[in-house]
């Protein structure tokens, strides 16, 4: 561990203090995974524990605000279709819907929403909050126990005990994190949040063999200080969509727009003004990033030739004046990233709210798990989410879903539950996870999926529903919802075989 981390351990843990309750399953982390696998398996009758380090952070959005696009869209409304929240979600605190690949094959069609942040985390609380069979306790997880190769349970930084027949660990970028800015650098899991320390290091002991990936964000922005006249204003779609097949949710009326505007070369060269003290270039970080997310510096770096890139301009949420400037990833120094945002059209008077800022942190090989995402080496022991080396909310989310259906699934002594690659898109993220691993955050994108022809966003209910509902997961309504769409389709079908019409 760096030792400029260790000031951030404040609990010294001596003698854990037990709790009497045993739990099914525990959930470590409150991110989009451990949501959605807490969720799962309370919804399924498993009694759970979600422990996160702050209660104020759950379903954090750690980058832009939106759910969805290609490949992803489709990833959320499988989760939704098996019953998952993902999408309701999504629905309940959008600001903007999209549906992106419109000129090209229906199965190439990819919901995406932008979300208003803080309602994002606050729907998510609302709806764990409302399961009686999910318990909360906020700290951070330091040690996992384990007897004879069977995790039983976990110890938290202020000395808590609590025991649980299976652990889900969906720490994301937290293991050992720690942010750069320029040659700036201290320990985070994500800005302003404190890493989590000991969980790596004890894996490590048990077996387990760790990396080291990194990720970034863009500058947030103060909307009033820019001039969207010199941008092109980007409008949500006038189709009526939602994510969930579950009809508890209505397409937008009202919608934010978002804006576009490009880099030039005078913004390239002050940001290559920085370029040796960031932190990719001098050396500082040596660990592989998300390749098709990439920053603003390696945009400029990779593709030299191009003398301009695009830059979204997306607002945060309904109720607030800041803005994500998605296209502008970068880690160096505020200073150039305030100079060189200036000179973008628009951004002439930009003041930042929030430099933008690079990750490093901790995974583990996905390989060491079973296609269930439990561990080969420790069982009951699940992981999900960023930690196996995945990158984005949706992947999280589906990893995570998967994981509580699991652990819930076995300690009722039911069947796993193994979506095949030509069942889903979450089959072939958590096939290419456990079968082939990966060096670099691993994203989902349609080309990975052999049967994308077939894995479309519009029949995921038809594919999913019928599966979740069997595991005790989607709603009865759900299956009614589902028997009505196959219903009237085949009345549309059958009333298309019988009716004629004539050219004129
Ligand atoms: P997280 O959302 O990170 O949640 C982890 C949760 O676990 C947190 O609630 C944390 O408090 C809790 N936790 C951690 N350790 C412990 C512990 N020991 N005990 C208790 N609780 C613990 N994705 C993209 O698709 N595109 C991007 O451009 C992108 N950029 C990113 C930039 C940054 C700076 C960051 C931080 C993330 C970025 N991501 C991006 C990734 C995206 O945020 C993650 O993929 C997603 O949030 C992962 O979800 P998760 O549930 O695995 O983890």
């Amino acid at each position: 561990m760096d030792p400029k981390n260790q000031a951030h351990i404040i609990f010294v843990y001596k003698v854990p203090r037990e709790t009497m309750n045993i739990y099914d399953v525990i959930v470590v982390g409150a991110g989009h995974a451990g949501c959605e696998a807490a969720h799962a398996a309370a919804t399924m009758g498993s009694k759970v524990l979600l422990v996160t380090m702050n209660m104020e952070t759950i379903a954090k959005m750690s980058c832009n605000p939106a759910m969805g696009g290609i490949a992803k869209g489709q990833i959320i409304r499988e989760i939704d279709a098996l019953g998952g929240m993902s999408g309701i979600i999504t629905d309940k605190t959008m600001i903007q819907f999209r549906m992106l690949n419109r000129s090209k094959g229906f199965a190439m069609w990819s919901p995406r929403a932008q979300s208003d942040r803080w309602r994002f985390s606050e729907e998510w609380r609302l709806i764990l909050e409302q399961n009686s069979n999910i318990d909360f306790f906020q700290d951070s997880v330091t040690e996992i126990i384990t007897e004879s190769n069977k995790v039983t349970g976990v110890v938290c930084g202020m000395g808590n005990k609590f025991h649980g027949r299976s652990v889900v660990l969906t720490a994301g970028t937290f293991l050992n994190g720690l942010i750069h800015i320029g040659r700036k650098n201290f320990g985070g899991g994500r800005m302003a949040e404190k890493s989590s320390f000991g969980i790596t290091a004890q894996l490590e002991s048990l077996g387990f063999t760790s990396g080291r990936m990194k990720t970034g964000t863009p500058p947030r922005i103060d909307g009033r200080t820019l001039n969207y006249e010199l941008m092109e204003e980007q409008k949500g779609d006038e189709l009526k969509y939602t994510f969930s097949f579950s009809g508890q949710t209505k397409p937008l009326t009202n919608q934010r727009s978002c804006y576009i505007t490009y880099t030039n070369n005078q913004v390239h060269d002050m940001l290559r003004t920085g370029f040796e003290d960031s932190p990719m270039y001098n050396g500082s970080i040596k660990s592989l990033g998300p390749r098709y997310c990439p920053s603003i510096e390696d945009k400029i770096n990779r593709f030299a030739e191009r003398d301009r890139h695009q830059i979204f301009v997306e607002p945060e949420g309904w109720n607030t004046v800041e803005v994500y400037v998605n296209g502008f990833s970068t880690s160096l120094p505020d200073d150039v990233q305030q100079k060189a945002l200036r000179l973008i059209p628009g951004f002439e008077k930009a003041k930042i709210f929030r430099p933008g800022y690079a990750i490093e942190y901790d995974f583990f090989q996905p390989t060491q798990l079973e296609p269930t995402l439990e561990t080969k080496n420790i069982q009951n022991l699940y992981f999900a989410g960023q930690i196996n080396g995945t990158t984005g909310y949706e992947e999280a989310a589906a990893q995570g879903l998967m994981a509580g259906i699991n652990a819930s699934l076995k300690t009722q002594n039911k069947e796993p539950l193994v979506l095949q690659r030509d069942q889903a898109y979450i089959g072939v993220l958590i096939d290419d996870l456990v079968y082939k691993g990966t060096e670099e955050p691993y994203r989902m994108f349609t080309s990975r999926a052999e049967y994308r022809i077939s894995l479309r966003q519009d029949n995921a209910d038809e594919r999913l529903t019928p599966i979740g509902y069997k595991i005790g997961l989607a709603s009865h309504s759900r299956i009614q919802n589902l028997e009505s769409k196959i219903s009237a389709t085949k009345q549309l079908v059958n009333h298309l075989h019988k009716t004629s019409v004539s050219p004129e």
